[in-house]
């Protein structure tokens, strides 16, 4: 079993195919099966340690989803992963395949002047410079009702970027609501579902779809929160997770950012410690660029009038989590309201194709997880509703035709819980 990180030279190496010239360098997938585990009945430690058995076989750990954990396992060692005797089910032959139907990364095109974008631009996956491309061309066509902004710089010193939209009251006249998407490189639907639920916002505007929200609450939309793996799992590593951040005398790259949050990251059990994996937490608390920027900038824009609507999108578990990650026993003082408000958001995405969410507290829900933005913002922050939603799928690799029933479905969730926070 190989850690993801470590996994680019034994998955190009085992590959018999030359890839072609505009894919050199990229991990090649093809023949790699994707296989859930149920856990049930069997600890994720020792699954993981089972399977460590197996050389090639690359752990996808830290996935966030509890009821099973997945491995991309190559062609040849299919047959002694079976051998293994866990409850295993294959949900892609051919990971390859489903990487090449995600299709290609479809070039931004400009619109006319003051316009907003095509809504084309939600019928694929886009590069990182396009998306900065859509968020400014977004701003361009919302003058008098928007701004992007920068968080801060991440490792590889590239700019965490936003757009902050507000209403009749002007700019930070009211509570805030917060989106976060892709903290977790490979889970590219939350980024297209971000930029949805912006776009359905202001084109809603103007015919007055959308203005009581705007009036009510000043948005501010992150949709690729960890750029320089977003950046990494396009032109190298398709499931990339983490950040690309390099530690002296530690050969692995990359910390989870979502595992590196100054709260209860000491505790025991949500996070791994070691360098090469998944869910690695770092060395220290809040020891990343991008945890250190992101803090100090939700920390400012609270401190006006507060954040009253927090979300980090995820891929893929159908699930809305509300706090605490780190403990199953702790309880917020509003469970009750946050569980009743997720609950009703559950019942309205279900509405549009039936998607059928889990709503619950993280640690309860899926897993112990510590060092995660929800239970950081719920905190310290004091924001009243800190959750992560991990959107459809049944792997981190979905096609682009999924990227507008994705996005109805959850703006028609958001939408059914923006009029219950005024
Ligand atoms: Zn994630």
């Amino acid at each position: 079993m190989k850690y993801l990180n470590i996994a680019l030279s034994a998955a190009s190496l085992a590959s018999a195919v030359v890839l072609p010239e505009a894919d050199a360098g990229k991990v090649n997938y093809d023949g790699y099966k994707l296989v859930h585990v149920e856990t049930s009945d069997d600890g994720r430690s020792s699954i993981f340690s089972t399977a460590s058995t197996l050389a090639d076989t690359i752990t996808l750990q830290g996935c966030d989803h509890g009821e099973h954990v997945d491995f991309a396992v190559p062609a040849h060692e299919f047959d002694a992963f079976n051998a293994l005797g866990l409850n295993a089910t294959v949900v892609e032959e051919d990971l390859g395949a489903a990487i090449a139907a995600e299709g290609p990364l479809v070039p931004f095109e400009a619109p006319e002047a003051a316009a907003l974008p095509s809504a084309t631009w939600f019928n694929a996956y886009h590069s990182y410079a396009d998306h900065l491309s859509f968020l400014k061309s977004v701003q361009a066509a919302f003058p008098s009702n928007s701004e992007i902004f920068t968080v801060g710089q991440t490792y590889e010193k590239r700019d965490i970027t936003g757009i902050h939209l507000w209403g009749s009251g002007g700019k930070d006249s009211k509570p805030v609501v917060y989106y976060h998407a892709t903290v977790h490189a490979r889970e590219w639907i939350a980024t297209m579902v971000a930029e949805y639920l912006l776009y359905q916002l202001v084109s809603g505007y103007s015919n007055g779809t959308t203005s009581t929200f705007l009036d009510n609450f000043d948005f501010y939309i992150i949709p690729v929160v960890n750029p320089d793996g977003f950046v990494y799992s396009q032109q190298s590593t398709r499931l990339w997770r983490k950040n690309r951040q390099v530690r002296s005398g530690i050969s692995a790259v990359g910390t989870d950012i979502n595992r590196n949050w100054p709260n209860h990251w000491d505790t025991p059990g949500g996070a791994s410690t070691t360098p090469s994996a998944e869910d690695y937490k770092g060395e220290a608390a809040c020891d990343t660029p991008e945890c250190k920027v992101l803090t100090t900038f939700s920390n400012k824009i609270a401190a006006k009038n507060g954040i009253r609507w927090y979300i980090d999108f995820h891929s893929y578990a159908k699930d809305i989590l509300l706090p605490y990650g780190y403990s199953c026993s702790a309880r917020v003082a509003n469970l009750a309201a946050q569980q009743s408000l997720a609950n009703s958001m559950k019942t309205t995405i279900a509405q549009a194709y039936g998607t059928q969410f889990t709503a619950g507290p993280i640690c309860s829900t899926i897993y112990q997880a510590t060092g995660g933005s929800t239970d950081y913002l719920t905190d310290t922050t004091k924001v009243t509703y800190a959750w992560a939603i991990e959107l459809r799928g049944t792997s981190f690799v979905l096609p682009a035709d999924q990227i507008v029933p994705s996005g109805i479905e959850i703006w028609n969730g958001v939408k059914a819980i923006l009029p219950k926070l005024v």
